[in-house]
């Protein structure tokens, strides 16, 4: 049994739903042929139709500014969207139920959205109320199209499915009630010899208020739902060949990384690599379920196999990835940093306001750290003053250059730095795992840092003769 995620672009229209189907009945019969008899399975999991997240939020937006009319002739184009998109449904009475069931969705999204407006005020929870609208209406379609093409399916509501905690816009699972939840709503289905389709991204509290995951975070729900009933295998469908030495929007001609570890993966997911939301690897880690990133517009590219281990390469760094948005906070003080309690007593106010720090260095003076959740950054930095002088800096990367050669080779790390040229570099941080190396230097440096970083460890030719001598 596989859970198959399919990301925005994977469902964003009729070519790509048929496409999607085409998928999903390869997978059947291949297990079919391995079981010698009936299929189970897949356990289909669809992001919202690409960029309906965004115009939701946008709804939510402009409810919130009292601008009716703007939301709802957003949540009209967003509507006929879907309409079109249900037309993938070739049979008559299962397309027209399902635009009953989208009407129902709809009228629904108006209701709040006309309440939210009178109120001029959408809270966190509401929030999630109307972006996981996306998903609920994208899984119903694929769930009919499914069943008018052959593939028997039935819908799974996420909100019944995935049992989380409060934490709006963030929340994070019970995995004890999402399994007894699946057990409920999803195994009936896969007995029956039908294809649960539910939607990612989306939860509900223990009290059913509709909770979601953060941003992306329909990959997070594949490994939910995938190490709750113990699969064999989750895979990520989307729109590029699998895992890339770098970001393609960033970098020309990254190359696929075929085979990656779990650490690696989730360093680079942490660390800007969009193609895996950061919280997707911990529970496929928890069960040792192998994950697989695939490309839906080229089924038959091998992918990248994320798993515990992997065979070693020659090559030195396994990918770079950059996080943008970040912002460096240093912290200063003569008379306490030495004094015992002072580092406990900083990452406290950190913690009090429930925000991550990602990099840390410390210097016998200052401690410098980053945090890329700033919303409580005035609060932190007036706790903070009480004891130390405070200063920060917005607009800032984080750079993560992840590889197991940096274990073996001692040289390595200073080649990584110096490979980024005459870029200023503000901080560097390199952990005890020696995986990975990190260094935070301006946003508008990232596309020549990691471009030069890049060409020196991932061109498919040597360009100079210390990168020849990288290569082994
Ligand atoms: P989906 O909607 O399928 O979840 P996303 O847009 O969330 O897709 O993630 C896929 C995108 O991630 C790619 O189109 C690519 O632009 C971006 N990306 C950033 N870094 C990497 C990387 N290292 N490898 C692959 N893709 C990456
Ligand atoms: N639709 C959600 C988003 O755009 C979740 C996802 O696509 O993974 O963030
Ligand atoms: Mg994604």
């Amino acid at each position: 049994m596989v859970v198959m995620k399919f990301g925005g672009t994977s469902v964003a229209d009729r070519a790509a739903i048929e496409r999607l189907m085409a998928i999903v009945r390869a997978q059947r019969q291949a297990e079919a042929q391995q079981e010698g008899g009936d299929a189970r399975g897949p356990i289909v999991v669809v992001s919202a139709l690409s960029g309906v997240t965004d115009r939701l939020l946008g709804v939510a937006a402009q409810a919130g500014a009292g601008d009716i009319e703007g939301a709802r002739n957003s949540l009209r184009d967003l509507h006929q969207r879907h309409i079109a998109v249900a037309e993938v449904i070739t049979d008559a009475a299962l397309r027209a139920q399902t635009l009953e069931d989208l009407a129902g969705e709809f009228e629904e999204l108006e209701r709040i959205v006309a309440a939210l407006a009178v109120l001029r005020e959408v809270s966190p929870r509401w929030m999630d109320t109307i972006a996981a609208a996306g998903e609920i209406l994208s899984s119903r379609v694929v769930a009919a199209a499914l069943n008018a093409h052959a593939l028997p399916a039935g819908w799974v509501d996420a909100r019944r499915a995935v049992v989380t905690d409060g934490e709006h816009q963030a929340a994070a699972p019970h995995f004890p009630e999402t399994t007894a939840a699946l057990m409920t709503c999803v195994d009936p289905l896969l007995a029956s010899g039908r294809i649960p389709v539910v939607g990612g991204f989306v939860g509900a509290t223990r009290d059913g208020v509709t909770t979601t995951l953060g941003r992306g975070g329909s990959d997070y729900s594949a490994a939910i739902i995938g190490a709750c009933l113990g699969v064999a295998e989750i895979q990520i469908w989307t729109d590029v060949d699998g895992m890339l030495t770098s970001d393609p929007r960033i970098v020309k001609d990254p190359q696929v990384v075929p085979h990656i570890s779990f650490a690696e993966a989730s360093e680079l997911a942490y660390f800007g690599a969009k193609v895996l939301h950061p919280a997707t690897i911990q529970p496929a880690v928890a069960r040792n379920i192998p994950v697989r990133i695939l490309n839906s517009k080229r089924a038959n590219a091998r992918g990248t196999l994320i798993t515990a281990e992997r065979p070693s390469t020659d090559r030195p760094l396994t990918a770079v990835a950059s996080k943008k948005g970040v912002t460096v906070v240093d912290i200063t003080s003569t008379r306490m940093l030495m004094a015992h309690g002072f580092l406990s007593r900083l990452f406290s106010v950190f913690d009090r306001f429930k925000t991550p720090v990602d990099v840390v260095t410390t210097s016998e003076v200052s401690v410098s750290v980053t945090v890329d959740d700033t919303r409580h950054l005035p609060d932190i930095v007036q706790a903070l003053q009480a004891f130390a002088d405070v200063s920060c800096e917005g607009d800032m990367a984080i750079v993560c250059a992840v590889g197991d050669g940096l274990q073996r080779d001692p040289s390595l790390a200073a080649r990584v730095l110096t490979s980024v040229g005459d870029v200023p570099i503000r901080l560097v941080s390199q952990a005890a795992s020696r995986r990975n190396i990190t260094f935070v230097i301006r946003e508008s440096d990232v596309a020549t840092a990691l471009s030069r970083m890049h060409e020196s460890f991932f061109a498919p030719y040597p360009v100079s003769a210390s990168v020849a001598g990288t290569r082994g």
